[in-house]
C-alpha cells in the first residue's frame, strides 16, 4: 500500500536507477505495462519504453481489491443519503406544522424525521467503521469480503423496507 504509485519517485529517479530485480523478472516474462499495456518483456530500464511511465516490482493481493468495500460503502451511502434527505423534508414539514399550532399534525412528521435521521446517522457510522477497520476488512479475504458486502447491501435494503413499512403502519 505504502509505495503503490511510484509517483513520489519521479521519472528522474526511475531513469537514474534501473531496478535489477525488475529487469531480471521481465527478462523471460511477458507482462503488460500497467499504464499503456505495452509488453515489457526484455525491459532494460525502470520505465516503460512506450509511455515512459516509471515502473517498480511489487507484491499484490486480491484481498486489497476495492470491489466488495465499494459495494458495502455505497450500500450505506445510498441509504444514508435517502434517510437524511427525506428525514430533512419531514423535519421541515414538522416545523411548519408546529408553527401552525396543532400537536397531532407535527408529531407524525417529527417521528419520521427522528427515525430516518437516526437510521441515516447509523449508516454514516457504518461507513466510518468500514474505513477505520480497513485492516480487519482486508484480512477477511476476497470471498468473505464479497459475502460481507452483499450481506450489508441486503441488510440495509431489508432494514429500510421494514422501517418504511413500520412508519407507514404507525402513521396511516
Ligand atoms: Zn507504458
Amino acid at each position: 500500500m505504502a509505495q503503490d504509485s511510484g509517483v513520489h519517485d519521479g521519472p528522474m529517479a526511475a531513469d537514474a536507477k534501473p531496478d535489477p530485480t525488475l529487469i531480471a523478472f521481465l527478462r523471460e516474462r511477458d507482462a503488460p505495462c500497467p499504464v499503456c499495456s505495452y509488453n515489457l518483456r526484455g525491459l532494460a530500464a525502470s520505465k516503460c519504453p512506450e509511455c515512459a511511465a516509471p515502473l517498480h516490482l511489487e507484491v499484490g493481493s486480491s484481498s486489497l481489491r476495492l470491489g466488495p468495500l465499494v459495494l458495502a460503502i455505497v450500500s450505506f451511502a445510498l441509504a444514508a443519503g435517502f434517510d437524511l434527505i427525506v428525514g430533512g423534508f419531514f423535519a421541515v414539514g414538522s416545523l411548519m406544522s408546529s408553527i401552525r399550532g396543532s400537536l397531532a399534525s407535527w408529531l407524525g412528521p417529527a417521528l419520521v424525521a427522528g427515525v430516518l435521521g437516526a437510521a441515516g446517522l447509523g449508516c454514516l457510522a457504518g461507513i466510518v467503521l468500514l474505513v477505520r477497520r480497513r485492516a480487519w476488512w482486508n484480512r477477511l479475504g476476497r470471498r468473505r469480503q464479497w459475502a460481507a458486502a452483499w450481506t450489508t447491501f441486503a441488510c440495509v435494503g431489508v432494514g429500510h423496507a421494514v422501517l418504511g413499512a413500520v412508519l407507514f403502519a404507525v402513521l396511516a
